[in-house]
């Protein structure tokens, strides 16, 4: 007696493989399952549209529930190599079927993307460094430099009592480290800081003419933001307890840098609503 196998028509298995390009959608494997054969007029086809539920019974991961035509259908299906093919059948325990759903739907997306050539700009963007910056206040606060004249009763000449709250004149200083973190597995050389348009630290100490950033590494700069108000103390108290203050949003500083093959790039440090931001060029 033959058992009845509930297979994939034709046209199912030429779809599951050209949707995953014929390559095995074992994402540990990715052998390619087609190319040409001896023969000038044929191409060898090593893949296999598997079941991920068994196409009869008693065979890996059968579902008994199943009518025939949900064996056969295409979401039952995924492209394999030979080998991968037989891998998940002999031990069906490591291989359930959500995983192998997993496997389909992952390999049809990377081939949606390079199909659509996202995929090749993905791999781009991964061989080159990537400094992102961050501003960490370090410390600051506001220093009294004295009593504004706005003290004084101007009728009388006399000079009213002070209260609780005197107009000051402040000095409000905000330290930071400014750090340079090279986020990717790739070095990055000659890097170098160029401020953009008026709004600039009070300071910034200077980069090594010759400096390099290996991969995961820092440069830690020192910077300084210094701002003046005649004011009571609770109002310079409500401006210094920003860590990033009002006065540096719209700072712009363009970085620049080379990867190993003396190729250059760019970015654009930018701060905004106090925080700071690192624009990919
Ligand atoms: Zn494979």
């Amino acid at each position: 007696m033959t058992i009845k196998r509930d297979d994939f028509t034709k046209p199912t298995i030429d779809i599951l493989a050209k949707r995953v390009g014929y390559q095995c959608s074992n994402p540990d494997c990715r052998k390619h399952t087609v190319g040409p054969n001896k023969q000038e007029d044929k191409a060898t086809l090593i893949g296999i549209a598997a079941h991920i539920k068994a196409a009869s019974p008693g065979g890996p991961r059968y579902d008994l529930s199943m009518t025939e035509t949900e064996r056969k259908n295409i979401n039952n299906g995924i492209w394999l190599c030979a080998n991968c093919a037989t891998l998940i059948d002999k031990d069906k325990s490591a291989f359930p079927v959500e995983l192998l759903i997993t496997w389909k739907e992952s390999s049809e997306n990377e081939m949606k993307d390079k199909i659509s050539g996202k995929f090749e700009d993905r791999q781009s963007e991964i061989k080159n460094p990537f400094i992102e910056a961050d501003l960490l206040w370090s410390h600051g606060g506001r220093f009294n430099r004295g009593f504004s004249e706005k003290n004084i009763e101007e009728f009388g000449g006399n000079v009213i009592p002070c209260g609780e709250h005197p107009i000051i004149f402040w000095d409000l200083v905000w330290n930071f480290s400014f750090v340079l973190h090279n986020n990717s597995r790739y070095p990055a050389f000659n890097l170098k800081l160029e401020p953009q348009g008026t709004i600039r630290f009070s300071y910034m100490s200077d980069l090594h003419k010759i400096n390099n950033i290996p991969p995961y590494s820092n440069i830690d700069l020192d910077t300084k933001f210094t701002d003046f108000l005649e004011g009571t103390s609770i109002e310079a108290d409500e401006i210094i307890k920003s860590k990033i203050p009002e006065k540096l949003n719209g700072l712009q500083i363009k970085m620049t840098y080379e990867d190993e093959d003396r190729k250059e790039h760019n970015s654009m440090i930018e701060i905004m609503n106090g925080e700071i931001y690192t624009i990919r060029e």
